[in-house]
Parts: structure tokens; C-alpha cells; sequence
């Protein structure tokens, strides 16, 4: 079969051929309907290198998979041959605490999982291909009626992870409250959604690009601002007495994004960081408000991911979507990095 593989660090992806995978015991081999291209990605192709994770290329890219059971290894039950599955891509040791309720991505035995604190995509062969080898059955999810493949495949990251960051900080997003979006693409658009969908907050979104804050708007944000150097004294004057924004939610993760989240956040609110951006945050007793919480997320877990295909399957959240097929998997990561891409780009190989 044909597979987007990365062949090492600081390099550029390449279609080759490869071994179809066959299931060994409680293994699964889904058939790809559809492989998000994450942002994620780009930094694996050009800003890791080796000692960054605990694994190295190559491997064959895609950690944001959906599509069909193809295969059952022995001694796997309640899932069939052609049923659509969305696949989970953190994978954990399944043994430790935090994996026994689903939370792979904080595994505490890394060492015990496939790959150390990784995936199908990140460490081992992903679903940019036309099929993927799903190492335990437990990651395996059946899609809920009324999502296909191609639709559900963003929705196991570019909306997981935002779904996770935002469910943590629903406490502190009551009707009065604002949450503040920064970076509306792949993870941010969907996150604008899920907010709108599960909460009652102000939404107000910030990005370089006016085509993303289109977006942000066409799916219901309250404010949009292209991100400058006043944008934290806008967010501040667009919520009540100007006290600042409960919850921020950054998904670029450099230093600019970064600070103006501690600025622009409100005393006793959420700074949480989910873009990999390589930024920095200085931190000190009177450099940001009191009791501001500042935190990142790595991925969700299992339990959140069926939220999330709920919500998709009710039309709730709806990523916006260009397919690609595999040979132009390039060009969609290429459009990605330009910022020419709106919302998320699915490989269909
Ligand atoms: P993307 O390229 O689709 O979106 C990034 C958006 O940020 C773009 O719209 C871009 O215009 C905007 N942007 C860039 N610089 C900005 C700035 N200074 N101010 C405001 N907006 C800015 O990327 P994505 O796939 O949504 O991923 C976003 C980030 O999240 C990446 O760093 C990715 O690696 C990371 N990520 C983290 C997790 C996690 O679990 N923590 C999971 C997936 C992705
Ligand atoms: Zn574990």
C-alpha cells in the first residue's frame, strides 16, 4: 500500500510504498476514510530533532484518523468488519490508572505503551496511508450515526484537544463570562464552536489572518480582532468594567500569544496554552493577575473523544473541511504552513 512516511527529523514527506499491516492479537487494521493534517505535523517536519520525544522517524504521518474496520486480530470483540470507527491517538500502557479511564495521553508507564508518549502518527505508522494498524482494540471508537469518516477524522484531534481545554474550564465560563480564542485555524476554528456549543461565554477569537477571523465569525464568535499590539486593551474594553477575559485559550503557544493572554486575562481566570509554538512565558508574583491559572493540555481522552463524535453527529461543531488525496498531502501541509488553509485539511488516501 501507499503511505506518507516522514523519512527524519528535519526533512520533508514522502509517498512510498510500504507492507500492508496484518492484526496480530487484540490489534485492529482500519481502512482510512480520512487523515487530518495537524499543525503538529509541520513541527515534526521542521523544528524537532532528535531527544525533543522519545522516538524518532520514520514513521508514516497522521494522528488524526477515521474510517473503517478492515481487520480483526484474534480475540477481538463487539466491533465489525465495515463499521465506521474514529481512532483515539493517544496511546497509552493501558494499564496505569490514568489509562484505565481513558486518559492515554497522561499515561503514567510510558514504557509500557507501544511508543513512549505517542500515537499512530507520532512514533509509529499513522493513518496517512491506506491502512493503519491500530495496536489495541480499546482505541478503536465507533462513529455515532449521522458522521462519516472524512468528517470525524478532524474531530479526534483538531476537536478533542480544544474540547479538553475548554471542559476543564467550564466552571469558569458562566453566561456573563468571555473566552477568548487565539489562533483560529485547524484546533481554533473547532474550539470557537464548542464553546459556542457548551457554553453560554463571549467568544471573542484573535488571529494574524482576516480569512481566519471570517471563519471565526461564520461560526457564531461574538468579537474578532486581528492580533496587534492593543489587542489585550480590546479584549479588556469588550468584557464587563474592562476586567479581562475569564478564560484564555492560546493555540499558536509563542511569545507574543502567550503574553498577550496574561494580559488580557481576568484575576482568578484560565491562561491555557495548547499551541506548541516554542514560546516562553515569564512569570512573576505581579506580572500577571492574581490567581490566574496558567496551563497546558496535551491531547483528551477517550471519554471526551465520544463527546465530541456526539457533538459532531448532531451538527453541533462542524470543522470546516478541503479534502486532499495522498499524492497532494504535500501541498495541503504546504497550504497549512502558508496560512492559505481555512479550518482543517483531511487526507483521503
Ligand atoms: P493551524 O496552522 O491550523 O492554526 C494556527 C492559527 O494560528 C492560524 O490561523 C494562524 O494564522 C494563527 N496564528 C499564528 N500566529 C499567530 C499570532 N501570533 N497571533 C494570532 N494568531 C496566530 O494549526 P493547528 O493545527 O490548529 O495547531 C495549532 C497549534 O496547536 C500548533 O502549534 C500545534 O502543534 C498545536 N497542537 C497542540 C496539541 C496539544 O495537544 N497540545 C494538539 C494538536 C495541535
Ligand atoms: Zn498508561
Amino acid at each position: 500500500m501507499r503511505a506518507l512516511r516522514l523519512p527524519g527529523w528535519k526533512s520533508e514527506p514522502e509517498v512510498v510504498e510500504v507492507p500492508e499491516p496484518t492484526p496480530g492479537p487484540g490489534q485492529v487494521v482500519v481502512k482510512i476514510g480520512g487523515a487530518g493534517a495537524c499543525h503538529s505535523d509541520l513541527h515534526l517536519m521542521h523544528d524537532f530533532e532528535a531527544g525533543a520525544v522519545p522516538w524518532n522517524p520514520p514513521f508514516t504521518l497522521g494522528h488524526e484518523n477515521a474510517g473503517w474496520v478492515h481487520a480483526l486480530g484474534a480475540g477481538v470483540n463487539g466491533l465489525e468488519v465495515g463499521q465506521p470507527v474514529a481512532v483515539y491517538g493517544p496511546w497509552g500502557c493501558g494499564t496505569c490508572a490514568r489509562c484505565r479511564v481513558g486518559v492515554d495521553p497522561y499515561c503514567e508507564n510510558p514504557a509500557g505503551a507501544p511508543v513512549p508518549s505517542g500515537g499512530g502518527g507520532l512514533g509509529l505508522d499513522g493513518g496517512m496511508a491506506e491502512y493503519e494498524l491500530v495496536p489495541d482494540a480499546r482505541h478503536v471508537v465507533p462513529l455515532p450515526e449521522g458522521l462519516d469518516p472524512v468528517e470525524a477524522a478532524p474531530l479526534t484531534d483538531a476537536g478533542l484537544t480544544p474540547y479538553h481545554a475548554i471542559r476543564r474550564s467550564w466552571h469558569k465560563l458562566p453566561p456573563d463570562s468571555t473566552a477568548v480564542v487565539i489562533g483560529v485555524g485547524g484546533l481554533g476554528h473547532v474550539g470557537v464552536q464548542i464553546l459556542k456549543a457548551t457554553t453560554a461565554a463571549r467568544v471573542i477569537a484573535v488571529d494574524t489572518r482576516a480569512d481566519a477571523l471570517k471563519l471565526a465569525e461564520e461560526y457564531g464568535a461574538d468579537l474578532t480582532l486581528r492580533s496587534g499590539d492593543r489587542t489585550a486593551e480590546e479584549i479588556r474594553k469588550a468584557t464587563p468594567g474592562g476586567r479581562g477575559a475569564d478564560v484564555v485559550l492560546d493555540f499558536v503557544g509563542a511569545d507574543a500569544t502567550m503574553a498577550l493572554g496574561a494580559a488580557a486575562a481576568r484575576t482568578v481566570g484560565d491562561l491555557t496554552i495548547v499551541g506548541i509554538g516554542g514560546g516562553t512565558l515569564p512569570v512573576s508574583f505581579f506580572s500577571v493577575p492574581y490567581e490566574l491559572s496558567i496551563q497546558t493540555t496535551y491531547w483528551g481522552s477517550r471519554p471526551e473523544l465520544i463527546e465530541v463524535l456526539d457533538l459532531g453527529a448532531r451538527g453541533l461543531i462542524r470543522p470546516k473541511i478541503t479534502t486532499f488525496g495522498l499524492d497532494d498531502a504535500v501541498d495541503a501541509y504546504r497550504q497549512l504552513q502558508d496560512g492559505s488553509l481555512e479550518g482543517r485539511a483531511v487526507i483521503v488516501p
